[in-house]
């Protein structure tokens, strides 16, 4: 039983109470803290600063770098120099990350321990829709709640694989030897990032995917220049893969089966790596004792202005999706905070969402595709041009994708753009710009471009783009 008493007097009176203190938790606190409001952030976390530091887009992007490095480095004799090929270390790569997410994850603790919120380093869970217990037994109460406790790993219930001592992406981050082979489960963004990476640092990848294409949710366009690039790499990409069974042969010895086109197919592998995706870490907070609603997925669900069906509860970031990425974590945070303490807010819509992956090469996209401004009526007029045909490109040796520019064809407005090459991740910004402040192709060709860039390539598909609407508009 928990007792109310033990709510400390004067802790017991909080504006906002924030559940789980990473990328979205902290914008929220942050917010509302500026609004002069008084906070608690409850994090039970071993490690305070949340997936985006710890285990997610910094580990990986600090371990792709060097596998990106590494990898020019090998080419060297195409570049003109000579020497012995450089192979990875993976101990000194972790030292590396290591230092480097050390220095992130100091800066957060200090933001969140610098007094400005009543910090709680404990798991919490709801008891009823106004009170928090935590682990040590306290109970908080507050006037706005904010549900950000994230995502955890998968761990789909296919045959035999909960019984394997199969990897997630937080071993990887964590590799500090070179494992000969693996085979990685999935298609999605984190599996290919990491195959990828696996892969350039010296080990045999296999990938297993189910759809015909990896990487759903980009045009197949995209996908097709992608897995190129990886079977040119040596990836063993199977797709249209229908995976049956999982079997612990020794210690360390998994058996993977699956159909390929109909026929069974059997490997073996030391390294089995579950990148079949994520899910909202909702389990364990007592959600049963509220009434606040959950989606078919698991995210809670909310308006756009991130208010559950009840009211003063929020939530925000990966436990309420629908994109689980950091900057839409951190701009729900921002809305919560904002709304729930009466702030006139503009509700959150994602016409003009941008999102990156860090294979090589990238892809980004921003704003609608061809496709979903088709189901929105709108007629679409789309211009695009490739890597092997641009300057700087070529002198780069980075020859692989293209850029398109989709743009409303009776308004003139670009209302999306895909980019698949080096750096597409940079690339993208200048079109996210654009969509996000309605401007059409001639406004972009008024700014300079400069010679020779990788950016200057968008200049061709909007010099394409404002040539056909200027025909039909005569
Ligand atoms: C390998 C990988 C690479 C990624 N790369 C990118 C990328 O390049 N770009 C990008 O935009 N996104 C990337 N992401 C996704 C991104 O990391 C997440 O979308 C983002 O960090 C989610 O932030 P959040 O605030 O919702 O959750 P989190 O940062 O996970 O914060 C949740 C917090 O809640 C705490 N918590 C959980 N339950 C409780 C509880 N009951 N009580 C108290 N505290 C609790 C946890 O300790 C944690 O600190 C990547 C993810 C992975 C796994």
């Amino acid at each position: 039983m928990h007792n109310l008493d033990r709510v400390t007097e004067n802790l017991n009176t909080f504006d906002l109470l924030v559940l789980g203190g990473g990328s979205a938790g902290y914008a929220a606190a942050r917010t509302a803290k500026e609004l002069g409001k008084k906070v608690a952030v409850v994090d039970g976390g071993s490690e305070l600063s949340g997936l985006c530091i710890l285990r997610g887009c910094m580990p990986s992007k600090t371990l792709i770098y060097s596998a990106e490095v590494l990898h020019l480095a090998q080419k060297g004799s195409l570049f003109g120099f000579h020497g012995e090929k450089p192979v990875a270390n993976l101990a000194a790569m972790q030292k590396r990350k290591r230092e480097v997410i050390k220095e992130f994850s100091d800066y957060r603790k200090e933001q969140l321990e610098d007094g400005r919120f009543f910090l709680f380093r404990e798991h919490g869970s709801f008891v009823d829709s106004h009170t928090i217990s935590l682990t040590d037994g306290r109970l908080l109460r507050a006037e706005k709640f904010l549900i950000s406790t994230g995502s955890v790993v998968q761990r789909p219930n296919l045959p035999g694989l909960l019984d394997c001592p199969y990897k997630t992406s937080d071993d990887v981050l964590d590799l500090d030897y070179l494992p000969e082979e693996c085979i990685v489960l999935g298609g999605g963004v984190v599996a290919c990032e990491l195959a990828q990476f696996l892969s350039r640092v010296g080990c045999k990848v296999t990938q297993l995917q189910r759809s015909e294409h990896i990487l759903k949710g980009f045009s197949s366009k995209a996908s097709t220049v992608v897995e190129q690039a990886f079977c040119s790499e040596g990836i063993d990409l199977k797709t249209g893969v229908s995976l049956q069974s999982f079997e612990p042969l020794t210690d360390d010895q998994i058996r993977v089966d699956f159909e390929q086109n109909g026929k069974p197919h059997s490997l073996i592998t030391r390294f089995l790596f579950n990148a079949l995706g994520r899910k909202p870490a909702t389990a364990e907070l007592g959600l049963e004792t509220t009434e606040l609603e959950c989606l078919a997925s698991g995210h809670i669900g909310t308006n756009p202005y991130q208010q559950t069906n009840l009211p003063h509860i929020y939530a925000a970031g990966d436990c309420a999706g629908p994109h689980e990425i950091v900057h839409v974590a951190i701009r729900q945070g921002e809305t919560a905070a904002k709304h729930a303490f009466g702030l006139s807010v503009v509700p959150l819509e994602y016409d003009h969402l941008l999102t990156v992956v860090f294979t090589d090469p990238q892809v980004a996209r921003v704003g609608l595709s061809v496709e979903q401004m088709m189901q929105r009526g709108i007629d679409p007029v789309s211009a695009s041009y490739p890597f092997d045909d641009h300057g700087k490109s070529i002198l780069m040796e980075a020859k692989w994708g293209y850029v398109a520019v989709h743009a409303d064809r009776s308004s003139g407005r670009i209302l999306g753009a895909e980019c698949v090459s080096k750096d597409a991740g940079e690339l993208i910004h200048s079109l996210s710009v654009a969509v996000a402040l309605g401007a059409t192709p001639s406004d972009l060709l008024k700014a300079d471009w400069y010679h020779p860039t990788l950016s200057e390539i968008w200049t061709y598909p909007l010099e394409d783009l404002a040539e056909e609407l200027a025909t039909n508009c005569t």
